[in-house]
C-alpha cells in the first residue's frame, strides 16, 4: 500500500484549535468481518490489533474525568472486541450516549446472535455504512453478498424498534461516494434512500453523507491510478472557511486500540498524534488530569476532505 502522509504533510490548511470536548471516539481495533475497498483503517479478518480490558477501563476513567457526553465506538467491527459490551454497559449506566459504528453484517457473525437485542436493550445509537441503495454498488465496494445481508440486518433492527417513529432507538445510514468525487447534497439523497429502502420494508432515521479521505486504502488506490493529485485539487478547490468551525476535531478526541489520543480518526490512521505542550503523543491515562480546550489541532492536506463543499465528518455533512 502507498503511504499517503508524505503527500499530505506539507499543508496550507488553516490552523484550528480545540473547543470543549463532547465525544470520545474509541477505536477498539482493526479486526473486521469485511474488507471494504474504501476502508480508511484497512481493517479485515486477519488483523489482530484489539483493545485490552485494561485500556478499556482507562478509557472509561477518562470518559468520567473529561465530562464527555458521548462515546462513539468504531473499529474494525467494534462489536467483535471482547470489551465492547463492557464499555457499553458502564457508559450507559452513567447516562452517557453510546454510538456503535456498525457494519450491519456483524450481526450475523458467529457468537453475535444476541447482539441486536443487546444494542436495543442498552439504547445504543447505531450508525451503519450503506454506501448506496443498489446491490451492485454496495457489493462492489463492500464485498459480495453484503447488500442482502445488510438489508436483513436492517429489517432485524427495525423489528426491535430501530428507526421507527417515536422510538428512542435510532439508526442512521452512511453514504460515501464510489470514486474520487464529493458526496451529493445530503438533504437531496436522503429521500431517495428512504424511498428505495422503504420498498424493501426498511426504515431509518437520517442519511449521513461522508467524503472519502485521501488516506489508507482509498488514498493508496488514488496513488496507483495516478488520480491522487486530481482528487486533492478537487477537495482544496471546494474548501469553505465556514466549515472550519464545525469540523469534528473541535469537539471530539479519537483514541486508538492502545489508548493513544488523536484529534480525529483520520489522523489516527495517518499516525498523526494529538500533541499537548510539545509532547509527541499522549496516552489516555495521562489525559485524565489535563484539559484539551484550546489545544492546537494537528492538520494536514487531508483536512480539506472535511471542509470541502457541504463539509464532512462522522455526523455527515457539516452545513
Ligand atoms: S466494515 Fe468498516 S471497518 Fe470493516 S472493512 Fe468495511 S469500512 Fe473497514
Ligand atoms: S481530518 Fe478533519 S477532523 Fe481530522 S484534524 Fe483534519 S479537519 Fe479535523
Amino acid at each position: 500500500m502507498h503511504a499517503t502522509l508524505p503527500l499530505l504533510a506539507r499543508t496550507d490548511f488553516p490552523p484550528i484549535r480545540r473547543k470543549r470536548l463532547e465525544t470520545l471516539q474509541v477505536n477498539l481495533g482493526y479486526v473486521c468481518n469485511q474488507t471494504c475497498v474504501h476502508c480508511h483503517v484497512n481493517a479485515g479478518p486477519t488483523r489482530t490489533e484489539a483493545m485490552t480490558r485494561e485500556t478499556a477501563d482507562e478509557v472509561l476513567e477518562y470518559l468520567a474525568a473529561s465530562g464527555a457526553t458521548t462515546i462513539d465506538m468504531t473499529g474494525g467491527a467494534p462489536e467483535l472486541n471482547a470489551n465492547f459490551r463492557h464499555l457499553v454497559r458502564v457508559a450507559r449506566a452513567r447516562g452517557v450516549n453510546v454510538i456503535d459504528r456498525c457494519n450491519l453484517t456483524v450481526l450475523f457473525e458467529p457468537g453475535q446472535k444476541d447482539l441486536a437485542r443487546f444494542l436495543a436493550d442498552h439504547e445504543v445509537a447505531i450508525v451503519a455504512s450503506l454506501p448506496c441503495y443498489t446491490e451492485e454498488l454496495v457489493d462492489r465496494q463492500r464485498g459480495k453478498g453484503v447488500y442482502e445481508k445488510s438489508l436483513e440486518a436492517l429489517r432485524l433492527l427495525n423489528s426491535l424498534g430501530y428507526g421507527r417513529e417515536g422510538s428512542a432507538l435510532t439508526i442512521d445510514l452512511v453514504y460515501n461516494p464510489q470514486g474520487p468525487s464529493l458526496p451529493p447534497p445530503q438533504a437531496k439523497l436522503e429521500p431517495d434512500y428512504k424511498r428505495v429502502l422503504g420498498e424493501h420494508g426498511i426504515v431509518f432515521n437520517r442519511l449521513l453523507t461522508i467524503a472519502n479521505m485521501p488516506i489508507q486504502r482509498f488514498g493508496s488506490t488514488l496513488v496507483s491510478k495516478g488520480t491522487f493529485g486530481g482528487y486533492m485539487d478537487l477537495l482544496r478547490g471546494a474548501h469553505r472557511d465556514d466549515n472550519l468551525d464545525s469540523v469534528m476535531c473541535r469537539s471530539l478526541v479519537s483514541i486508538d486500540w492502545r489508548g493513544y489520543l488523536y484529534d480525529c480518526d483520520f489522523n489516527q490512521m495517518l499516525g498523526l498524534p494529538l500533541r499537548v505542550a510539545g509532547r509527541p503523543r499522549v496516552h489516555v491515562r495521562d489525559a485524565v488530569s489535563r484539559g484539551l480546550d484550546g489545544n492546537p489541532i494537528a492538520v494536514a492536506d487531508h483536512c480539506f476532505g472535511c471542509t470541502a463543499g457541504q463539509g464532512s465528518g462522522c455526523g455527515g455533512a457539516l452545513a
